[in-house]
């Protein structure tokens, strides 16, 4: 899948310490790769890869705390422009009722979402009707009303004596429009027929409908999986119909974001709604970051980031550095530390944020005690211990212990991890300083 394929792309920068340009070259030939193996259009694909190539070239980035993460900051965040950018809600008649049609081709999911739509307007206080305007198999009009009649909406249709639905579809709508009046229903939702491909007589009999009833919403319903058919399908009936939005159905399936990435640019209609299985209850109005962080198949990494920058400035972090390499590093600023990292949210939530790390810690665990601990016992000691760990001595640190409600042997563990940090930190800082200009703090 799509994920799968942009996972792996991103391997390679994952787990570097610095993006360079031969990582950054070699992740977006793969990132645009998998984009064209999903079906995304190719304009679409390199115009992605070259502006999410320019965010990562930035200096800034290539300086920042954590670059692998930025890559995917990067990428994410062009999926959201590609995807639209922002939610987009249906129209709404400024006198009801307002009325929905909904086209696409056959099996596209066209039925099972006027059920889910209308069971979504209801939980929104709306009182939809659904009107049977598939009249070509007697079957269409029975699935509507079954699903009417689950979702508890009254359906509109018109039979004969014998129970043979009307066979003119634009006066089964237009006759719909006037008994929503009739009987108060803010919504009207027009199912129509569907054909297996684009069809002249198909396209005229929408056209026909929307120009007697003059929809506030037009939606086109799109089966997902079908790749870059979709998005042909997607421009046939915008140019015939000029939809007001796109709903993207079976994206429970395999395929994840494919259609969706060229739909939204190639059409220029906003995807409004994502369907993703049979039941009804499965509808979602379509969130453009939500989307992208399904396609990138990952934790919640963005906003992990975006949490990250809160708490850790840059220039922070160079005075940190910078008492690492003089060893001014004390328990004080070890504390301060483990406050940001608190800030940011629980340790096992932090840990959840980590691609590939999520699933697995959620059956984990892992509990905030040796945060608390640590907290404790750094609060209990005087700002002079803290400045000087040296001098805990014996009393001090039964009295260090004794106010943290907790044993001397808790606080030797605490010293004698921070002499080792300590020491780890001055190798690190070693290293990174080498082939930099000389420090004369050094
Ligand atoms: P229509 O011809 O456009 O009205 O399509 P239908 O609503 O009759 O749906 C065609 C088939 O796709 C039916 O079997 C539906 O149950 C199924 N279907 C519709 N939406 C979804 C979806 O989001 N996920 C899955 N897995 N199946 C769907
Ligand atoms: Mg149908």
């Amino acid at each position: 899948t799509l994920s799968d394929k942009l996972d792996a792309a991103l391997k390679n920068v994952k787990g570097e310490g610095r993006i360079n340009e031969l990582n950054i070259a070699e992740t977006m030939r793969e990132v645009r790769r998998a984009l064209l193996d999903a079906d995304v259009n190719y304009q679409v694909a390199k115009d992605f890869t070259n502006k999410v190539k320019e965010t990562v070239t930035d200096e800034k980035v290539l300086q920042a705390v954590n670059p692998g993460q930025q890559f995917v900051k990067a990428i994410h965040d062009e999926l959201v422009y590609l995807l639209g950018d922002v939610h987009v809600d249906l129209n709404k008649a400024k006198k009801p009722p307002t009325v929905i049609l909904v086209a696409g081709l056959q099996g596209a999911g066209k039925t099972t979402f006027v059920g889910k739509l209308a069971l979504f307007l209801k939980a929104k206080g709306r009182s939809p009707l659904v009107a049977a305007a598939d009249v070509y198999r007697p079957a269409a009009v029975d699935q509507l009303e079954t699903l009417a009649a689950q979702v508890k909406v009254p359906v509109f249709s018109i039979r004969d004596a014998a129970g043979v639905p009307e066979k003119d579809a634009v006066r089964v709508a237009r006759e719909a429009v006037a008994e929503a009046k009739r009987t108060g229903r803010d919504t009207v939702l027009i199912d129509t027929a569907g054909r297996l491909h684009v069809d002249e007589a198909m396209m005229e009999e929408v056209v026909a409908i929307k120009r007697e009833t003059d929809p506030d919403e037009i939606l086109f319903v799109v089966d997902a999986m079908t790749g870059q058919d979709a998005v042909n399908t997607a421009k046939a009936f915008n140019d015939q119909l000029d939809v007001d939005g796109v709903v993207l159905t079976k994206l429970d399936g395999d395929t994840r974001g494919g259609a969706a990435l060229s739909i939204r640019s190639v059409v220029e209609k906003p995807i409004k709604f994502a369907s993703m299985g049979e039941k009804l209850d499965a509808l979602t109005e379509f969130y453009p970051d939500r989307m992208a962080q399904r396609i990138l198949g990952m934790g919640d990494v963005v906003s992990f980031v975006e949490k990250a920058q809160e708490q850790f400035d840059e220039e922070e972090a160079e005075k940190l550095q910078r008492k690492f390499r003089t060893q001014d590093f004390d328990l004080q600023d070890f504390y301060d530390q483990l406050q940001k990292i608190k800030n940011m949210g629980s340790l096992k939530d932090l840990l959840g944020m980590i691609p590939g790390v999520g699933r697995a810690v959620k059956e984990l665990d892992v509990d905030d005690d040796a945060f608390r601990h640590i907290e404790a016992l750094i609060q209990s000691m005087t700002p002079f211990e803290r400045a000087n760990p040296d001098k805990l001595n014996g009393s001090r640190r039964r009295r260090v212990a004794q106010g943290a409600g907790l044993e001397v042997q808790d606080v030797n563990a605490l010293l004698k991890q921070f002499r080792e940090m300590k020491k780890m930190m001055k190798t690190m800082s070693k290293l990174q300083g080498k082939g930099r200009a000389v420090d004369p703090t050094q």
